[in-house]
């Protein structure tokens, strides 16, 4: 039955629709990854917009006593994608946190507690897909532990006052240190310098 009305008329017809049918489709994706990204752009700058501790009583930028909770206390206080990576030792998706090529002057933060733990003059691009930095703001500031997970041997870094696993630090970092803290994005808040340098 379609064989026999199947001329080159209504082939041409067929193939105008489908352009018309391909322009809307096109249009369509296009207004929605626009409403898309409006809709995401606020979150992608993240650490500044939100409220730092929101909910979490341990948060404080300024004490540095330490934070010992269970995990059914921190559980509850942190955001899930916090909570995996500070308590259950995750990593985020390499190239997936908008800090990693973020040069603002200012002070990165623990998450989870508030820890100050990297200033923005120690962070460099070292295109390992995590934000990166060759010092922390001082010493007592992160914790150092032997990490042999996955067949591998590398030094894992925590939060010096609550613990929370940050990332690792690796020997193949720019002078003066040497060093690369490969941290990710997720457990880092930031907050910009109010004087420029
Ligand atoms: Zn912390």
């Amino acid at each position: 039955m379609y064989q026999t009305t199947f001329t080159p008329l209504s082939c041409y017809s067929v193939m105008k629709i489908r352009f018309a049918c391909g322009l809307l489709f096109s249009y369509s994706l296009l207004l929605y990854s626009c409403s898309a990204q409006q809709k995401n752009s606020p979150a992608k700058i993240g650490p500044t917009m939100e409220t730092p501790g929101k909910n979490n009583p341990v948060y404080s930028r300024t004490d540095s006593s330490r934070v010992n909770l269970s995990e059914e206390e921190w559980k509850k206080i942190l955001p899930a994608d916090v909570y995996y990576i500070a308590r259950e030792k995750g990593t985020e998706r390499p190239w997936s946190s908008p800090i990693e090529h973020s040069s603002e002057v200012g002070t990165y933060y623990c998450k989870a507690c508030g820890n100050p733990l990297f200033k923005s003059d120690t962070k460099f691009e070292s295109g390992c897909g995590w934000p990166s930095f060759f010092d922390p703001i001082k010493k007592g500031s992160l914790l150092y532990l032997r990490d042999r997970s996955h067949g591998m041997d590398r030094t894992e870094v925590q939060c010096g006052r609550c613990k929370a696993h940050l990332g690792h630090v690796f020997e193949d970092g720019p002078p003066p240190t040497g060093l690369r803290y490969c941290i990710n994005g997720v457990i880092l808040d930031f907050e910009k310098s109010s004087t420029k340098k």
